[in-house]
């Protein structure tokens, strides 16, 4: 939440009509034999209802606003006169039996009719219509969010009218992508009145090569409904083009439908509610989605030994973090319970990898966007090329024998582990991580599971080292191996990564 709830209460403590904008009589939209006094102000819609005028009133219900995607209004089907306003509300409920509060979807419908008589008559039907249009108006124009202690701007106030691109990848996951599309996306998209257009793609690499040559005055932003790989591809993509430093400007938004659902469990993490999963991380990030607030997002510029370069915007693994990721795709059918099956079967199998590890390390400032561009390219002015020595201010780790090495870019490494529970968007951060071989079987468990609450480093273990860096470079002495960006194989040997501070955006908190 981007405001202390104090706001909320102080509103519920003087009652809404102190500040309330409007008022009116409406009664339910199924039966009509329930009357409703309405009142709304700039934070909440107030519905009372009234049962007779000799009774007392009953309780009141205040829906807030920040809850609402959207208001419509519309006209009464054949003989009926009356005009209809429905307001779509997603507020944080507890789920019986659930363990935490999650959104829920909570359509309200309300009938109108000014003035009651016998004759049919076409005016009165419009100006029950026009009433019904001026309320959804005004609930509209109360649910955008403001931005609170971010440097948001509101998605609603870049938005030009073309609206969003929708990639699904119909395969991600136990490929129920499209299935989450038709359940939910396209209904909350709706409801917010934000028009957009569904890609399905239909191969690897599809999305990197639409969105590299896309035009991109089309659209307000690329949206993923998938795992974390289609994200990567598109931005790729967009680092591809010759226009990239405009192009990678072009707001990216994530829905989880993959196995691997990181960067949206690390965007649902950022609102700082209890954690969900699953059709409720969906919703959550789909209520993100619409609201449309747009913060930075740090790259990480990653260069390869055979001098490819990608750019990420979640991860570097190697050891045994890559390794159970890779090993893992071969259950993907069982969705997100992949990794807790790999990470059961390769520490059955635990073994140590060589290798060289160095880093700069962040300090206590932090760092304004150092991002520097030469012959239209994005500099990694950090960075020295990997034939010479680490420059003197970078830390040289003496340990050479490692468990696992993994960077992290966001707080989740996937939908069930918060590796790095600090992390931001736009943190400017690379929150390294390592694990030194002598770790038993048993502590490297408890350090997994303790991650599920991102309280692995609570747990004193000597093996497992933290540090903040700004660059790093890595190299595996062993001939083969596995090493993962962002979840996808990348060719093995030496890399180095910096990151560069807010260099995409992403639709979030
Ligand atoms: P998951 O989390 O399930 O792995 P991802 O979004 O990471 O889902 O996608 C996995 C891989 O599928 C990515 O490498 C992506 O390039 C690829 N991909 C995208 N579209 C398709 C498609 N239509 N068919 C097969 N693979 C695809
Ligand atoms: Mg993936």
């Amino acid at each position: 939440m981007d405001e202390p709830d104090a706001s909320r209460q102080q509103q519920q403590r003087n009652g809404p009509a102190a500040d309330a904008r409007m008022h009116g009589v409406f009664t339910d939209a199924d039966t009509g034999r329930l009357t409703y006094a309405l009142s709304l102000s700039d934070s909440c819609l107030t519905v009372q209802r009234i049962n007779s005028p000799s009774s007392p009133p009953a309780s009141s219900e205040h829906l807030d606003l920040r809850d609402c995607l959207g208001s419509r209004a519309h006209r009464g089907e054949l003989e009926d006169q009356g005009a209809y306003l429905c307001a779509y509300f997603y507020p944080y409920r507890r789920r019986w039996m659930a363990s935490g509060p999650a959104r829920q979807r909570d359509e309200r419908r309300f009938r109108l009719e000014l003035n009651r008589d016998d004759d049919n008559n076409d005016e009165e039907e419009d100006a029950n219509l026009r009433e019904a249009e001026r309320w959804a108006r005004a609930i509209r124009n109360n649910t955008a969010r403001r931005p609170g202690n971010t440097h948001g701007v509101l998605f609603s106030e870049v938005r030009r009218p073309c609206g969003l691109m929708v990639l699904v990848n119909p395969q991600s996951g136990r490929g129920q992508a499209m299935a989450l599309y038709n359940g939910h996306v396209q209904r909350m998209l709706t409801e917010a009145d934000i028009p957009h257009t569904l890609v399905i793609t239909e191969r690897p690499n599809h999305a990197r090569d639409l969105v590299r040559n896309a035009d991109l005055t089309q659209w307000d932003a690329f949206v993923i409904l998938s795992g974390d790989g289609l994200l990567f591809e598109v931005v790729n993509g967009l680092m591809d083009r010759q226009d990239w430093e405009k192009a990678i400007q072009t707001p990216l938004g994530i829905l989880p439908g993959g196995s691997g659902n990181a960067l949206a469990a690390s965007v649902h993490h950022y609102t700082r509610e209890s954690p969900v999963w699953g059709e409720d991380l969906l919703t959550s990030c789909g209520f993100l989605l619409c609201k449309g607030l747009i913060s930075g997002l740090d790259l990480i510029s990653i260069r390869l030994s055979s001098g490819a370069r990608l750019f990420s915007f979640l991860s570097l693994a190697w050891g045994f973090v890559a390794d159970v990721d890779i090993e893992s795709e071969q259950f993907r059918q069982i969705g997100e319970l992949r990794f807790l099956l790999g990470t059961l079967v390769r520490l059955a199998s635990l073994r140590i990898y060589q290798g060289k590890l160095a880093f700069l390390p962040a300090g206590d400032q932090p760092e304004t966007d150092s991002s520097s561009t030469a012959d239209n390219q994005l500099l990694d002015h950090l960075l020295v090329p990997l034939d010479q020595p680490v420059p003197q201010d970078w830390t040289v780790v003496e340990e050479q024998d490692f468990v696992l090495v993994l960077a992290m870019f966001q707080s989740h490494l996937n939908e069930e582990l918060m590796a790095a529970p600090e992390a931001r968007t736009d943190d400017g951060l690379i929150h390294l991580f390592y694990v030194t071989a002598g770790i038993s079987r048993a502590t490297l468990l408890r350090l997994f599971r303790a991650m599920q609450s991102g309280t692995h480093l609570d747990c004193g273990c000597p093996h497992l080292v933290y540090r903040r860096a700004r660059a790093l470079r890595l190299e595996p002495l062993s001939e083969a191996g596995v090493m993962t960006v962002d979840g996808e194989r990348v060719e093995y040997g030496p890399v180095q990564a910096q990151v560069h501070r807010g260099a995409a955006r992403i639709i979030s908190t």
